[in-house]
């Protein structure tokens, strides 16, 4: 079988992990901690970096720090996978689900940009925070949301789990890579991801402030140079020093992941040209880290499912895409924005085959195998006379 996404280990993080075996620092303090904050917080482009137990957790403290709490309200993408509004559940805060934009898949912020004016002038309750997701790896139009904060205060948090070295190529924040633009950023080093630790997370941010406060809150909430004293309702939420050695390898092959991630979604834009679907979307301000290529079928009726399965059968490991939120039992009853764009994708999409070590001649199988379930020659191999 063909995988959906799997990590690509080697013998960096053999030595890594060895080395942290070795050394008998492999709880959560520990310097490959120290050196993983230190080197992600420079290879994005941000002031601090706060290492997590998961991207949930990350995601979690993130909105506390950021203001979300009992009797607020947070705004999240629609459109995502759950964990994204579990971490807003946490806070004890309501959630506003935003529909996706149907270029990009990722958070209407046009959209919640007007409906916040809107509210605003006739005296509605708004969200304190906006928690915006750049949908598997695609970056989020996130000029609205600055507006937001600035004529509202409204704060941000990017769910960047699945974006790690995405960036925007226009506008006010031309060349910053995704979750260094918000009041804090998350990421998930969850097995699947564009890094992964087996299981990990990381918050940045450029305020020293909100990073003290996420160091401190991830870790019990312990005051500093006192034994047993805590100042607030904290977590264990820290990363261990073990997964901080995987990590810290991770990190350094992340531009040959990117490439190889970039290079899978270029090959199936090509491959898939002539079949009756659309390619993994790409807007033309946007450089996204493709952490799954996904397309949408264009042929009326056609069911993802039932293409899923057919594929499986291929031996060829494709996944549907998330029901909206709107659609979870946990969150029917939110309150939200259009959800018509948000079932459109469930209804069509569905993702490839994705790994970073995927072979050519692999994904030369897993176009054939689309190619004759739809019916369709492929582009490449149509241009023969
Ligand atoms: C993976 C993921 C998370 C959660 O990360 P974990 O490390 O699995 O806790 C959150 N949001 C999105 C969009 C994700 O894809």
């Amino acid at each position: 079988m063909i995988p959906l996404a799997e990590p690509v280990l080697g013998e960096l993080e053999a030595r890594y992990l060895t080395e942290c075996v070795d050394s008998g620092y492999v709880s959560s303090v520990g310097p490959f901690v120290d050196r993983f904050e230190q080197e992600f917080a420079t290879a994005v482009g941000a002031a601090f970096a706060v290492a997590c137990a998961s991207g949930t957790a990350a995601l979690h403290v993130a909105l506390r720090l950021a203001g979300a709490g009992p009797g607020g309200l947070v705004a999240v993408s629609d459109f995502t996978f759950i964990a994204s509004a579990n971490a807003a559940a946490y806070t004890g805060a309501d959630i506003l689900l935003v529909d996706s934009e149907p270029d990009t898949w990722c958070m209407n912020t046009e959209l919640l940009h007007d409906e916040v004016v809107r509210r605003a002038n006739v005296g509605e309750r708004l969200p304190d925070v906006v928690e915006v997701v750049h949908v598997l790896g695609h970056p989020a139009a996130i000029e609205p949301l600055l507006e937001l904060r600035r004529r509202f205060g409204v704060r941000i948090v990017e769910d960047a789990a699945e974006a790690l070295g995405a960036s925007w190529r226009t506008g006010r924040v031309f060349s910053r890579q995704v979750g260094t633009v918000g009041d804090l950023g998350c990421y998930s080093f969850n097995g699947n991801k564009i890094i992964t630790t087996g299981g990990g997370g990381m918050i940045v941010t450029d305020d020293a402030r909100l990073a003290a406060a996420a160091r401190h809150l991830t870790t019990q909430a312990k005051v500093t140079g006192e034994h047993y004293v805590h100042d607030t309702v904290g977590y264990n939420y820290r990363l261990t020093n073990l997964a901080a050695a995987v990590g810290l390898a991770q990190l350094e092959r992340l531009p040959e992941l990117l490439r190889a991630k970039r290079a899978i979604a270029d090959r199936y834009r090509a491959g898939l040209g002539g079949l009756p679907m659309s390619p993994p979307p790409a807007a033309a301000w946007a450089a996204p880290s493709f952490w799954l290529s996904s397309v949408l079928l264009e042929a009326s009726g056609q069911d993802p499912g039932a293409v899923v399965a057919a594929l499986a059968d291929d031996g060829v490991g494709a996944r549907r895409l998330w029901p909206p939120l709107h659609r979870q039992r946990p969150y029917r009853s939110a309150e939200r924005l259009g959800g018509a764009v948000a079932d459109g994708l469930f209804r069509r999409g569905l993702s490839l085959p994705s790994s970073a070590g995927l072979t050519l001649a692999d994904q030369q199988r897993v176009v054939a195998a689309l190619a004759s379930l739809l019916g369709a020659v492929p582009a490449e191999r149509g241009t023969a006379p």
